[in-house]
């Protein structure tokens, strides 16, 4: 008989805490619920991990209550959150918080009441005059209801009449309208209609790939163990998403449920609806970031209460509480934002496949451009690759050129950008009433030191990164190693005296663009022009209806956009990318070209990409040029393995942060030291190293890289480097398993 709980406790300590099960609890608490208690004096809320008939705890105290049904998380869920704590050594009680959304994690969880608006009186022809003249936004919300179904959320009126409470108390008291509360059951995404385009006939590639997902579903009934996670390539337009709908449509006449991630970026509406048009049935809820917490708990309750069995959501999805999951989906599986960077730092495509391997489900990693930790899983058999190598539509790839800079020599100052190459692909496409696209790479740092005459770029002789230009005191470093060097004042490769670290934002692109086609429609999109909530979707709506001759853009247009005139995609400089400080630079600058360059030639007309590089030769670019993933992945492969990289080691970024410089390198090199001395013989710690970005939001930061190459469990060593050393105040240190970014 279970008498005792152990409850971890949702304050930041995360303490995992045992209680005695009252008598009204008896028989009615499981794992997974949430409830109150009391801890050092102040009611607390946890959740209980395991009971137990026993408890050595002297003096235990009993649960005080139980927090409603519809709050529980499931064992398997919490089983998932126990892993993820080891595995990335983060706070449980913080991987926890990652499960429950913000408006579930009180002591009530009300459910939302929405206000409807319903219409009791027809007004008359005249009745409706008379309010044009006095009252003209009572008119406008009565015709609104008058069109519509004749009830309507009070909110959703007050829109789009941009009318106030008080018209609509007028009308109540006038006895036009009534007001009801009810109990919100609706989806958030009730308001957009769902435009539905037939369904495909598959190819056969299509054909092959989806019998062989279907066998792996269909085998979740008759208990045929679990299968290899699949690895779908199939190159941009090759009809991936077709594939996801079919394998999700046989999940849900199985009567299971299903989760789909994608990047947040490429959560546009357009993606939804194609989803929706499809499997609607079943109901179908979407998670992103710019949810307001009661839509996100509305979504949540939804998933929970099984009333939409198919999720559709960026990174944080991967925690929703669906019940019989049969399939996840991760597309674009090499995205670096399914990784997140705030504690608990983990990344949703691994959690994703950890959580298949719990429930037992099939799982689909989808991408035109694979990570190469994933391609190698399908190389070493531990994944089973399925291959889309051509475009659905039987159009040919995008033909790419390379303009080489290094020649275009120092004119490219005064072109702003684009090359005479770019300028002559521009004004044809003007000519031809066709759409260019024009991508900048903004991300990364432009600190790398770059010789404009030959492309030379400084790197590390341990690691082969780019060396990060320090500028408060003038030195090169590696931020992997911790190598330092004097930045040269000429070239050491063609000895110019040009070398210098270089960059060009969207902003300039713009304005040489609007100089040398004063009569083109241009817009722009990045970070700085998209802040009004529904700009994205206004600007692409305009480019969708060729309204825009030129779409200037950052990562934001690089990805699952499909555009069918747009026959020109120029990439302004590709190396910005290129000379990241990272072992991923390569791969990225690659996956980054290829996606963008399927932007182009979607429709009838074949499309071409020019691609601006000081670095024409490098692997990246000249991979990319041929549309050749495998020639990609066996060069960085061996790149990686040269220089022990993952996936052939692990890393563990230990960040270490304070307002002061001395502080915070001082206890740099102490976690360093600690490190070193409980580290067994197969990792390797770093010396103590500048942060790329050396100084950010007021702090000095330093790095030390723990560097595995016999897979020991690093999550385990970081716990026990966070136990054995004490820093001192101000000192702020976190802890990365696998990081991707390295700033
Ligand atoms: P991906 O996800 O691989 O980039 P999509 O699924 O978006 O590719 O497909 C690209 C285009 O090809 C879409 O417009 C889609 O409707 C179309 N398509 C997909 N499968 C087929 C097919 N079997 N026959 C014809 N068109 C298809
Ligand atoms: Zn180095």
């Amino acid at each position: 008989m279970a008498c005792f709980a152990r409850i971890l406790i949702d304050r930041s300590e995360g303490q995992e805490l045992d209680y005695a099960i009252p008598e009204e609890l008896d028989g009615k608490l499981e794992m997974g619920d949430r409830v109150v208690v009391m801890m050092r004096h102040r009611r607390a809320l946890g959740t209980v991990l395991e009971l137990m008939g026993h408890s050595s705890v002297p003096g235990i105290k009993p649960i005080l209550s139980l927090i409603g049904d519809d709050v529980a998380l499931s064992p398997l869920l919490i089983n998932m959150a126990r892993w993820m704590a080891d595995y990335y050594c983060a706070p449980f009680s913080s991987v926890m918080r990652s499960f429950l959304p913000p408006m579930m994690r009180g002591e009530k969880v009300v459910s939302r009441k929405i206000r409807i608006a319903r219409l009791l009186q027809n007004p008359s022809e005249t009745e409706m005059l008379a309010f044009q003249k006095k009252a003209p936004k009572q008119r406008e919300l009565l015709s609104c209801l008058q069109k519509g179904p004749g009830t309507m959320p009070v909110t959703e009126l007050l829109r789009i009449c941009v009318a106030t409470d008080s018209s609509i108390k007028a009308l109540v008291r006038s006895g036009y309208i009534a007001v009801t509360e009810e109990k919100a059951t609706n989806s958030v995404h009730d308001d957009e209609e769902i435009l539905s385009s037939p369904i495909p006939t598959l190819n056969p590639d299509q054909e092959r790939i989806v019998g062989e997902i279907h066998r792996a579903i269909d085998a979740l009934d008759s208990g045929g163990g679990v299968p290899l996670p699949f690895l779908l390539h199939g190159v941009t337009g090759s009809g991936k998403t077709e594939v996801y709908l079919r394998a999700l449509v046989r999940i849900l006449e199985m009567g299971r449920s299903a989760l789909v991630l994608v990047p947040e970026i490429s959560l546009t509406p357009q993606t939804v609806e194609r989803f929706r048009s499809r499997c609607d049935a079943a109901g179908v809820a979407v998670l992103h970031s710019h949810l307001t917490d009661a839509e996100r708990r509305e979504e949540w309750l939804r998933i929970r209460r099984g009333e939409a069995r198919i999720v559709i959501g960026a990174r944080s999805a991967i925690f929703a509480p669906l019940a019989k999951l049969g399939l996840i989906i991760v597309d674009e599986e090499h995205e670096n934002t399914y990784k997140q960077e705030e504690t608990p730092r983990y990344h949703a495509r691994d959690v994703a496949v950890m959580r298949a391997r719990m429930e037992g489900c099939p799982i689909i990693l989808g991408s035109a451009t694979p990570s190469v930790e994933s391609y190698r899983n399908a190389r070493l058999g531990k994944y089973s690759l399925l291959e889309l190598p051509r475009r659905a539509d039987g159009q040919r790839m995008p033909l790419i050129r390379i303009v080489d800079l290094r020649l275009q020599g120092k004119r490219s100052k005064s072109d702003g950008g684009l090359s005479a190459p770019l300028q002559m692909g521009i004004s044809k496409r003007l000519e031809l009433g066709q759409q260019t696209i024009l991508f900048l790479n903004r991300r990364g740092f432009s600190t790398s030191m770059l010789c404009q005459q030959c492309g030379h770029v400084c790197r590390c002789p341990n690691c082969s990164l780019s060396l990060t230009l320090h500028r408060a005191d003038n030195r090169l470093a590696c931020h992997l190693c911790g190598h330092q060097a004097k930045p040269p004042s000429i070239c050491p490769e063609c000895r110019d005296p040009g070398i210098q670290h270089a960059g060009i934002g969207t902003q300039k692109v713009e304005e040489s663009v609007r100089k040398f086609f004063p009569e083109a429609r241009i817009a722009r999109m990045d970070a700085d022009t998209m802040t009004k909530k529904g700009s994205y979707r206004e600007v692409l709506g305009k480019f969708r209806a060729r309204q825009i001759d030129i779409l200037i853009g950052t990562q934001m247009i690089a990805k699952g956009l499909d555009f069918p005139n747009v026959t020109l995609v120029g990439i302004i400089n590709a190396d910005i990318g290129l000379h990241a400080p990272d072992f991923r630079a390569g791969e990225r600058t690659f996956q980054l070209l290829t996606q963008v360059a399927g932007r182009a030639g979607r429709g009838e007309t074949e499309g071409e990409v020019i691609v601006q590089t000081f670095s024409p030769s490098s692997p990246s670019v000249q991979y990319a040029r041929h549309h050749d993933f495998s020639g990609f992945f066996e060069q960085e492969i061996s790149f990686r393995e040269a220089f022990a990289h993952p996936p052939f080691s692990r890393l563990l970024l230990i960040q270490i942060r304070g307002v002061s410089r001395e502080k915070a390198l001082l206890s740099a090199k102490s976690v360093a030291g600690a490190a070193a001395a409980v580290a067994p013989p197969s990792v390797k710690v770093s010396e103590v190293a500048p942060a790329p970005l050396e100084r950010a939001y007021g702090q000095y930061r330093f790095h030390v890289t723990l560097k595995s190459v016999s897979g020991s469990q690093l999550g385990k060593l970081a716990h026990e480097v966070a136990d054995s050393i004490r820093l001192p105040e101000g000192i702020v240190m976190t802890m990365d398993v696998d990081p991707y970014s390295l700033s």
